[in-house]
């Protein structure tokens, strides 16, 4: 299953696809990116893996998801375990697909613990949306595990969608007052230069597509019991 379609979460499934897995679960945006963009990805990886860079050696080929999920959470059984595939809407990118089982929800990219959250393809209004539907969603499950970094707490996720309400904020504030030079908002932004540079250009191509109303997953019962309460 793949969280998102940024290389260092799919460029693996090859292995995965050798190993005879037939089934790769993924949001269909990110599908649909990985078909598109997976080649021109692989430069990003020339120092590390230069055969995937290059295309050429064993497990380097781009293996697109074949299992889409769209709005509807998807229940995918593992044999004992269920797992719960499900969109919260644009955010990291605009195919964030997360993994709940009865004791642990995995978020992708859309939690990074120990950096500073990536916002190349991002939509930074509704990303501190998502952190709020996920922190509404802490009494399900016992441990949180991010993208990258350590499993993070509650308080993570609630100061992370905090920070950046406030970083939207305060962006939006220097585009409307220097229209013509946004970027003199970066130091004011609570992230690095590099990733400030991104989310106000993020924020401006966003605005001007409008938003689109936030998924809001339907669960099911709660008596199906696929969640501690
Ligand atoms: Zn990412």
């Amino acid at each position: 299953m793949n969280t998102h379609a940024h290389y260092d979460h799919f460029f693996g499934n090859a292995v995965f696809a050798d190993d005879g897995v037939t089934e790769f679960w993924a949001h269909a945006n990110c599908a649909a990116a990985i078909e598109r963009d997976a080649d021109n990805q692989r430069r990003f990886v020339a120092t590390n893996e230069p055969e995937m860079a290059a295309g050429e050696g064993d497990a380097v080929d781009i293996v697109v998801p074949n299992a889409l999920v769209h709005d509807q959470p998807v229940l995918v059984d593992l044999g004992g375990v269920t797992a719960t595939l499900f969109y919260l809407g644009r955010a990291h990118t605009d195919g964030d697909l997360l993994v709940g089982t009865s004791s642990t929800l995995f978020v992708g990219d859309l939690v990074e613990q120990g950096a500073h959250p990536s916002f190349e393809d991002s939509y930074p209004e509704e990303w501190a949306d998502a952190l709020r539907h996920i922190s509404a969603l802490r009494h399900r499950y016992e441990f949180l595990v991010p993208g990258h970094g350590k499993p993070a707490s509650d308080e993570f996720v609630k100061t992370m969608a905090d920070t950046m309400s406030t970083a939207v904020r305060q962006a939006t504030q220097s585009i409307r007052d220097m229209p013509s030079d946004a970027t003199k908002a970066i130091p004011v932004l609570p992230y690095g230069p590099e990733q400030s540079r991104w989310f106000i250009k993020r924020l401006q191509e966003t605005n001007a597509q409008g938003r689109t109303s936030l998924a809001t997953p339907d669960f099911g019962p709660e008596k199906t019991g696929f969640y501690p309460s």
